[in-house]
């Protein structure tokens, strides 16, 4: 019989199940996405910040499936857009995740925006909902600044504009290894790491 923890992670969107299942891959879990519950009906994400959102999302895939359920919910805050994207990244240009017309209507907006006033920083809550209903949340944050122009072919959403100072990369120009470690989901979910640890080491 197996002892991994199962949990549901409460997304659909790959790229964000994949780079989840990398950060927590050193724990005995079993992590599962919504791919695998065609039934449940994923939260209306209609908060006014990442912390209301990502609540609703874990509290909402609880309560159908009564399995620990994880949610991240995340997104760009760009300072001289007053925190925009914000809650709204995903569907920021139109329609879900079409992330060129997303990354497409930043560049635009920010067309003539001096180096200095580029700053952003993306934002991921992550929450866990146990069993029996417990919940933890952590908060991770990435400062970096808007590009130019896109670059590079790793990683997913605003990645290729997203600009590391201190890296002289943009987060898709990084290894998917180097992302995970310093990412703002990766910070997140580091913060809630030993009760997952906890929980799965429960008799
Ligand atoms: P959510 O599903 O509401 O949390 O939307 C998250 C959105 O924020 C994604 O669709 C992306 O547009 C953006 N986003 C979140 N995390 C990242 C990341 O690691 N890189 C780039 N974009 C991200």
């Amino acid at each position: 019989m197996s002892t991994r923890l199962e949990i549901v992670v409460a997304t659909r969107n790959r790229d964000k199940f994949r780079e989840i299942r990398d950060i927590l891959k050193d724990l005995p879990l079993e992590l599962v996405s919504l791919e695998d519950f065609p039934d449940v009906i994923s939260a209306e994400e209609d908060g006014s910040t990442f912390e209301e959102n990502a609540l609703k999302k874990a509290l909402h895939v609880w309560r159908q499936t009564g399995k620990a359920t994880l949610a991240d919910d995340s997104g760009l805050e760009i300072d001289v857009l007053d925190g925009q994207p914000g809650v709204r990244s995903a569907r920021y240009a139109g329609s879900e995740h079409d992330y060129e017309k997303n990354n497409a209507k930043v560049l635009d907006l920010l067309r003539g925006v001096p180096k200095e006033k580029r700053k952003a920083r993306f934002v991921c809550v992550a929450v866990l909902v146990t069993p029996a209903g417990k919940i933890v949340m952590n908060r991770g944050e990435v400062e970096g600044e808007i590009a130019e122009e896109p670059r590079g072919a790793g990683g997913f959403g605003y990645d290729p504009i997203f600009f590391l100072p201190r890296y002289g990369k943009t987060v898709a120009e990084l290894d998917e290894a180097t992302k995970n470690k310093m990412s703002h989901r990766a910070r997140a979910l580091e913060g809630i790491k030993n009760f997952i640890r906890g929980l799965a080491s429960a008799p």
